[in-house]
């Protein structure tokens, strides 16, 4: 698969390459090197997850993006359907962390997450007064 930032061709190897040791179950993307941009991979096959190599800033984007998403639902205030189905609307379109490409739809993401699920995020709390 190529690179989109360089055009090199991307290797295919484990993401111990990046991490350091073999992360998740699978393991496997298409690194550039000389970007430090990479993709996963589906069940450790050679399909991309996703068509995009992810720099180190989009990564640190998409974690971010997780970061307000995920608890949403892992806490079980919301349905990670609801999530989704919500952020749909808002969007659109169906709405994927591992498929933005910029820092900007992250922020996006974001930003709009936190209208629709934590509009008491928005406004001063108790504590908030306090300080
Ligand atoms: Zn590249």
């Amino acid at each position: 698969m190529k690179c989109q930032h360089c055009g090199n061709e991307a290797e295919w190897v484990s993401n111990a390459e990046v991490y350091g040791r073999p992360y998740g179950t699978s393991h496997m993307i298409w690194l550039c090197r000389p970007c430090d941009a990479f993709v996963g991979c589906h069940n450790n096959t050679r399909t991309p997850k996703g068509r995009f190599l992810a720099k180190a800033d989009l990564r640190e984007a998409r974690k971010k993006a997780h970061a307000v998403i995920d608890p949403l639902w892992q806490s079980g205030k919301y349905r990670r359907k609801t999530v989704y189905i919500r952020l749909k609307e808002a969007f659109g379109k169906e709405v994927h962390v591992g498929d933005t490409e910029t820092v900007d739809e992250c922020n996006e993401i974001i930003k709009t997450a936190m209208l629709i699920f934590q509009r008491h995020a928005l406004t001063p709390t108790k504590t908030d007064k306090q300080v």
